[in-house]
């Protein structure tokens, strides 16, 4: 093992950040933390909201987005759809536009039910807003980020993250989030941003190639490596090819007579979740699945039972779902 003072470490760091820069479609700093994507929900708000947070909430993950916001003293509001359903810029942009709040959260992808949220429009809208750029825009991409297309400057986003174990196809540990410089300056005027994700403390390192604390440097490595892999790929044709397996996936489920959770139009890249309406036993499906190397995902806290996941990203290829769905026909008769 190196040690994370040397030189040798910021050299790994510094072939890691522009490669992480080009997967998140931009030139602002991406920054790198030993931990997973829960860390940086927590270091968004800390960072970012002094007056309101307006939590958009449509299924597990972006509820925990709000109540990690609360639970880091923060006032917020929460703007809730029903599960399955999508945030849309409307009704999103008209809460903004009161001027009460100075920060918004959304999950891009609800892994809980396979909504993906049109982050773009969102953006858009809030923007148009007459205090449009006082808000800052904190997107949860953990479970889409390189398997969905989100240009982080393109779409003038302000805090956007992701974790490694998800469509990077890594181990877990890892966590990556880009801020804006509008976010950086905004984190300046915040008072009691924490010690371990201080974005403020976590860019100076950055620019010198090096993390706060000690560096996940085996992890690093193999993020060097994946990204390697990305990039020859290509980040368009990666996304292309999540929404390749996004649509076979989907054509898979109705085939089989079942319907789809989310909302027409809205269906996540990464993961599918099918309604169990013809009642099957999710519990021994993945009984039958584990004897031949596969799994798949029971439907997520209250939706177990009534819904299952699929999922469809990182480094699996169309093959690899038709053997799994070979298996399931099999199971299915
Ligand atoms: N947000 C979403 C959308 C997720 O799917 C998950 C985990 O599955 C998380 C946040 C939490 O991420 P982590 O487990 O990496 O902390």
């Amino acid at each position: 093992m190196i040690g994370h003072r040397m030189p040798e470490s910021s050299d790994l760091m510094a072939s890691v950040e522009p490669k992480l820069q080009q997967v998140f479609m931009t030139s602002q700093p991406v920054l790198i933390a030993a931990a997973t994507g829960t860390g940086f929900m927590e270091g968004a708000v800390r960072n970012t909201v002094n007056k309101k947070a307006l939590n958009c909430v449509n299924g597990a993950f972006s509820q925990r987005m709000a109540e990690i916001t609360a639970a880091n003293g923060k006032a917020n509001e929460v703007y809730e759809v029903e599960w399955g359903q999508a945030i849309l810029p409307e009704p999103v942009a008209a809460r903004l536009a009161s001027g009460e709040f100075d920060a918004i959260t959304l999950a891009h992808n609800e892994t809980s039910t396979g909504v993906a949220s049109p982050v773009g429009e969102i953006a858009k809208a809030i923007r148009a807003l007459p205090n449009g750029n006082e808000i800052i825009i904190i997107v949860d991409a953990v479970s889409s980020l390189s398997g969905a297309y989100l240009p982080f400057d393109e779409w003038d986003l302000d805090v956007l993250f992701t974790s490694s174990q998800k469509a990077f196809a890594l181990p877990p540990g890892l966590a990556f989030c880009a801020v804006s410089q509008r976010a950086m300056d905004k984190a300046k005027t915040v008072p009691n941003r924490g010690f371990y994700f201080d974005f403020i403390d976590m860019n100076k390192f950055l620019q010198k190639h090096q993390t706060s604390a000690t560096t996940p440097i085996s992890l690093l490595y193999a993020a060097d490596v994946q990204l390697d892999r990305i990039l020859a790929e290509g980040v368009e044709a990666r996304i292309a090819r999540h929404v390749a397996m996004r649509d076979r996936t989907i054509e898979w489920v109705m085939s089989k007579g079942f319907q789809l959770f989310a909302a027409p139009g809205y269906e996540s890249t990464t993961v599918t979740t099918a309604v169990n309406n013809r009642e099957i036993d999710i519990s021994a499906l993945n009984k039958f699945l584990r004897t031949r190397g596969m799994i798949i995902s029971n439907g997520y806290g209250n939706l177990k039972g009534k819904t299952f996941r699929i999922a469809h990203m990182g480094d699996l290829h169309l093959a690899d779902l038709e053997t799994l769905f070979a298996a399931m026909d099999e199971f299915l008769g």
